[in-house]
């Protein structure tokens, strides 16, 4: 019950805080404001009508600073001079009238704030003015013998603005009270001590010249103000341009940084509050550039900047061109999970953009990889995390492109494991694919990680594993010899080229043999087609007859060929595939290993889901 009472003041907070100012400003006005009401003469009512109406004119003028835009008005330099000329009771009393009249006028804001704003003045006026006489001062003209008064007097109105405005920043917006206060103090001191000086001038005017000093100031502080505004308009302008790249009118490379460094700032302070980077890297841009020209090649960046933009407006994401045909994407309050969702929504969406010249692209579409890192504790730096995304970009690169990869989810076995020089050595082999059949290198790389996996749930040895795995990564290398326009054909195949397909296992199995380096991976090359009934090729193997491991790499094979997004193929949900699997594990597959796969690829689904809550 009272942790309940606790949570629900903290939520509260920022109200009870307002409403404890607001408390205060009208205690104070009841007590110094209309003490001397009944007795005001006609002539000090126009003065008070004259005085908030100079301090009106001076709200609506009100100006921001530079650079954090901290708003400030001169109407100060008035209720200041009001207290030196006037007294307490006169100041609270122009403070009123000012304050109804800027209610009545500025009718869209809220009337709480016009009555918070009341008391704020109410506490700095009542404040600085009771110091002011305690010290000796007295309402009349300037006099140097009660400098003291006069500076003690302006320095607790300022010290009070600072502190009552700094400390809601603190328990509403949680930011640290004294970095808040350092920031106010330096981003507007300046025009603090100008509103100071002013303050005693307008003394002087309003003691000698009376209403023509009044008008006096007004014209000049309203130029000061008009002048600061305009200054911070240029300002503004000026920054936007340095931070914005201008082929693209995205955020440019030295903004992205410091917005990184803002960010990670961010996400440090508030624990658990997520975090990830995008890096986006054009597909074969270089191809697009030498067959169209540069300028083309331009027209494509600004294409995918505004298809970008479009896509992450208002998502309260930061996009920048990183460099060249680079971008980057940072996502404040996504984790890995949820960036990688985005970021696969945006590729599909860049692939289904129609754009002239895409016939030349290995898909015959724009394509983009993607390489996504999340932010943790134990990043220091935010270079570390751009190298983690980058990373994941070459990744999603070596996969075949296309592809959006988060940092730190590919195998720990495929590091491990120490075959990198083969894996490499195929991929060379298989890399010819990148222009012939790109699906088919895709496909190559996740069967050879799923290769990876089962390996360790069978319990392989080194060597074993070794084999199945780069068995699996080389399994259709002999597709290379199908000729281009019956792999990459749309529509269905005809009998003889149906046959022709056939043939990849043989002069798969014949091309591994040429070189005799992988003259162990010729049975999963040769036999990952033939069938568990005996009604697959080449030779219509049936059962124990095929080697174990080449009928789990036939499930494999099959369920990626199910599960992958293919452009004439509907895809199938992982349940949709398990169930398919099921229904020919038997006839089609091994019903031992077919289960043993689908109670893998269950275990991977969970801990994918639980991953991503
Ligand atoms: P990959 O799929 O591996 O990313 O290959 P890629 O061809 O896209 O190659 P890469 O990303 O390494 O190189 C991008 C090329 O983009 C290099 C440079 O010639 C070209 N480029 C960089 N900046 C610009 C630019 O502002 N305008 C144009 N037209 N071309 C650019
Ligand atoms: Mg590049
Ligand atoms: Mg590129």
């Amino acid at each position: 019950m009272h942790t309940r009472i606790i949570s629900r003041l903290r939520k509260h907070r920022g109200q009870l805080y307002s409403l404890a100012l607001c408390l205060l400003g009208f205690s104070l006005f009841a007590a110094y404001g209309i003490r001397e009401l009944a007795s005001l003469s006609a002539v000090t009512w126009g003065w008070i009508a004259a005085m908030s109406s100079a301090s009106l004119i001076l709200t609506v003028f009100a100006f921001q600073l530079p650079p954090q835009g901290n708003g400030l008005s001169l109407d100060s330099a008035a209720y200041l001079a009001a207290i030196f000329v006037f007294g307490t009771s006169f100041t609270l009393l122009a403070l009123l009238c000012c304050s109804i009249l800027s209610l009545l006028i500025e009718r869209r804001g809220a009337p709480w704030r016009h009555l918070i704003n009341f008391a704020v003045y109410c506490i700095m006026i009542t404040a600085a003015s009771l110091l002011f006489t305690m010290l000796g001062g007295r309402q009349g003209p300037l006099l140097t013998s009660y400098l003291g008064a006069y500076v003690a007097a302006m320095a607790v109105y300022f010290m009070l603005n600072l502190l009552l405005i700094g400390f809601y920043h603190y328990i509403v917006h949680r930011e640290k009270l004294y970095d808040t206060l350092k920031g106010m103090v330096t981003d507007t001191i300046l025009a603090y001590l100008c509103t100071l000086v002013l303050s005693l001038v307008l003394t002087t005017l309003l003691y000698y010249n009376h209403f023509v000093g009044l008008l006096l100031f007004l014209c000049l502080s309203t130029f000061i103000s008009y002048s600061f505004k305009r200054l911070f308009s240029m300002y503004r302008v000026i920054e936007d341009r340095a931070n914005r790249d201008q082929r693209t009118g995205l955020y440019n490379h030295s903004y992205f940084e410091t917005a990184l460094e803002e960010e990670m700032h961010k996400s440090q302070q508030g624990a658990g509050y997520p975090l990830s980077l995008a890096m986006i890297d054009i597909d074969n841009f270089k191809r697009y550039n030498d067959h169209f020209g540069h300028l083309k090649g331009d027209g494509l960046i600004v294409f995918l900047a505004e298809l970008l933009s479009k896509e992450t407006a208002g998502t309260g994401m930061i996009l920048s061109r990183y460099g060249g045909e680079e971008f980057t994407l940072l996502m404040p309050g996504y984790d890995t999970a949820a960036a990688g969702q985005f970021m696969e929504k945006l590729r599909r969406s860049l692939n289904n953009s129609p754009f002239e010249g895409t016939e030349i692209f290995p898909q015959g579409c724009l394509s983009f990889s993607a390489g996504i890192a999340g932010y943790q504790p134990d990043i220091h730096s935010k270079s570390e995390l751009v190298e983690h995304a980058d990373q994941a970009l070459y990744y999603a690169k070596r996969q075949g492109k296309n592809l959006v990869h988060i940092y730190g989810h590919q195998p720990q076995l495929e590091q491990e494991l120490d075959f990198s020089q083969d894996v490499r050595d195929i991929e060379q082999q298989l890399s010819l694919f990148m222009y012939k059949d790109r699906e088919t290198f895709k496909h190559s790389k996740r069967v050879f990680r799923y290769a990876l996996d089962i390996s360790e749930r069978l319990g392989l040895d080194n060597l074993t594993k070794r084999q199945f795995s780069l068995g699996a990564l080389i399994h259709d290398i002999g597709k290379l010899e199908i000729p281009w326009n019956i792999l990459n054909k749309q529509d269905k195949l005809a009998p003889e080229e149906w046959e022709m397909v056939k043939w990849h296992v043989t002069w798969g199995k014949e091309m591994a043999l040429t070189g005799g380096k992988y003259k162990e991976l010729t049975p999963y090359i040769e036999l990952h087609h033939e069938r568990y009934d005996g009604k697959g090729y080449p030779y219509g193997f049936k059962g124990e007859e095929i080697p174990r491991l080449c009928r789990m790499l036939t499930i494999i094979d099959s369920y990626d060929a199910m599960t992958s997004e293919r452009p004439y193929q509907p895809t199938k949900s992982v349940a949709e595939a398990i169930c398919e699997l099921r229904s020919c594990a038997g006839s089609q597959f091994d019903p031992e290993l077919t289960e043993l796969f689908i109670r893998y690829i269950e275990d991977r689904e969970q801990a994918l889901s639980r991953a991503a809550i």
